[in-house]
């Protein structure tokens, strides 16, 4: 028996995870009780909760995770497809009708113990009107018998029927072949990529006491180098022990000569500065904090957020605030740093060490909020309640309303939102700081598109 073999595990949410792009959707549709349910449930290895047990979330149209020979994409189960249905059968067909609008693939399954009916031939003109690529599932194909009579599908006009028994595990491997086709450029996933160090970019404008806090670091430096066995480490970069942990300084070479470091145009220093974030997973940005905030700073921290880096902020001379300086610094946090309140932010001295211990936990932090994949199950439980409290302001008499919502990837955690319309700007931002009230990402930025149904 085939059972079980092959079928697509879900990804354990603690494992590192690189892709790019939205999640393609896949939307499963079809006649009441011809194995809908139990198909997706195999498809997503029925490791998620199942839809009864989540309140408030009926069968309706519930997104779930899946992935198959390295490739993720969302499934999207319907409750049943009837053309004549009447009250909640219809608002159940209708809804299988806008999840075809929002799918990428629609996979249609039919029962091939009973053979095509005239509800699945008015489901295929609904399918064709919405010119996507529909894959024909011959569900209930328990035996070779059955799976011949399938061919009698092709019938239907959709091409090829995919004979199999979503009960047993018959044939699902090479339905999720057919699946990874039809979809497009579905982002590939890197799992379990070698986890060596984690890369820190330690930035700042010149004379914040970068190298002074490298300096704090530097004495156990040559141990580890020796005992981190075969991680290539760039020769410009530094391992050092921070809090007992190991961690990659990218691009400290600058800040070890201090010749070259005073020979360098600003306009070298910030291509520096850019390159060395872009190496990182994590930044720490050093702020003097004994002097203003200055655009300089603020362009290295817009930096960091625009190319989607786990941030710390580490106000450092902190021995150097009194009272006074610390009342204008509480006045110029709030001014400046408005648009990251999400930063987690730590007070020390390069110099005295004051809370140079607290570094290792708020990278930590940093990257686990940076690493977080919140299950789509989940995350639209969520949503559905926030959208029902507070809906979409009303525009010109029309307000768009969000479908639902897939994560479509980490480092940093992106959020793609299928929607009726475009969304104000304004309800976009709500959504964010509702998203970040719910599930934290202290330290880390994410990013929230929004794609309206064509
Ligand atoms: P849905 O309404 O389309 O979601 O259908 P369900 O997944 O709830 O399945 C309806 C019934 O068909 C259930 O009793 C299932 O156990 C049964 N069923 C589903 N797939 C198969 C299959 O491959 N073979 C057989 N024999 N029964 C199946
Ligand atoms: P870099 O240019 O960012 O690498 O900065 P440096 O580490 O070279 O520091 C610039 C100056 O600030 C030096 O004179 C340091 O001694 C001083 N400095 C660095 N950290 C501290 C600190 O925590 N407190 C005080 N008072 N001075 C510091």
């Amino acid at each position: 028996s085939i059972e079980g073999a092959g079928w697509v595990e879900l990804r354990e949410p603690d494992v590192a995870v690189e892709q790019t792009g939205p999640q393609p959707v896949v939307a499963v549709v079809g006649r009441p009780n011809v194995g809908k349910s139990t198909l997706v449930n195999r498809i997503i290895g029925r490791r998620q909760a199942v839809v009864e047990d989540i309140p408030g979330v009926t069968r309706d149209r519930v997104p779930y995770d899946a992935q198959w020979n390295g490739r993720a994409f969302t499934v999207v189960d319907t409750g049943g497809w009837e053309p004549d249905a009447k009250d909640r059968a219809a608002a159940i067909a209708a809804q299988a009708e806008t999840a075809v609008v929002t799918a990428d693939v629609v996979l249609f399954v039919v029962d091939a113990m009973v053979g095509s009916t005239d509800v699945d031939e008015a489901a295929v003109k609904m399918l064709r009107r919405s010119a996507k690529p529909v894959i024909l599932v011959a569900n209930k194909a328990d035996n070779t018998s059955i799976e011949m009579e399938a061919t009698s599908l092709w019938s239907l006009g959709l091409g090829e029927p995919f004979p199999i028994s979503a009960l047993h595990g018959r044939g699902s491997g090479d339905l999720l072949d057919a699946i990874l086709d039809a979809l497009p450029e579905a982002p590939a996933i890197v799992e379990n990529r070698p986890r060596g160090p984690r890369r820190v970019a330690l930035v700042g404008r010149p004379n914040v006491g970068k190298s002074s806090l490298l300096n704090r670091f530097s004495g156990e430096e040559r141990a580890v180098v020796d005992s981190v066995a075969g991680t290539t480490v760039d020769p410009v970069d530094s391992l050092v022990e921070i809090g007992g942990q190991t961690w990659q300084l990218v691009d400290t070479a600058g800040l070890r000569k201090r010749v070259g470091k005073a020979s360098g145009t600003e306009y070298y220093a910030s291509l520096r500065t850019a390159a060395a974030i872009e190496a990182a997973e994590v930044a720490v940005v050093l702020l003097d904090s004994s002097e203003p905030i200055s655009e300089q700073d603020q362009r290295i921290l817009t930096m960091v957020t625009e190319t989607g880096r786990a941030l710390v902020i580490a106000f450092n001379k902190w021995d150097l605030v009194d009272a006074d300086r610390r009342y204008y610094l509480d006045k110029e946090i709030d001014r400046e740093l408005r648009r990251i309140p999400w930063a987690i932010r730590l007070n020390l001295s390069a110099m005295t060490g004051r809370a140079v211990d607290k570094l290792a936990p708020a990278l930590n932090k940093a990257l686990a909020s940076w690493e977080t994949r919140v299950p789509t199950a989940q995350l639209n439980q969520w949503l559905t309640a926030l959208v029902q409290a507070t809906p979409h302001p009303v525009r010109g008499g029309r307000a768009p309303r969000i479908l639902f919502a897939t994560q479509a990837g980490v480092a940093p955690p992106r959020f793609v939102l299928f929607t009726t319309g475009p969304l104000d700007a304004g309800y976009q931002r709500f959504v964010e700081r509702k998203l970040r009230e719910e599930f934290g990402y202290e330290g880390s930025p994410i990013e929230i598109s929004v794609r309206p149904r064509k």
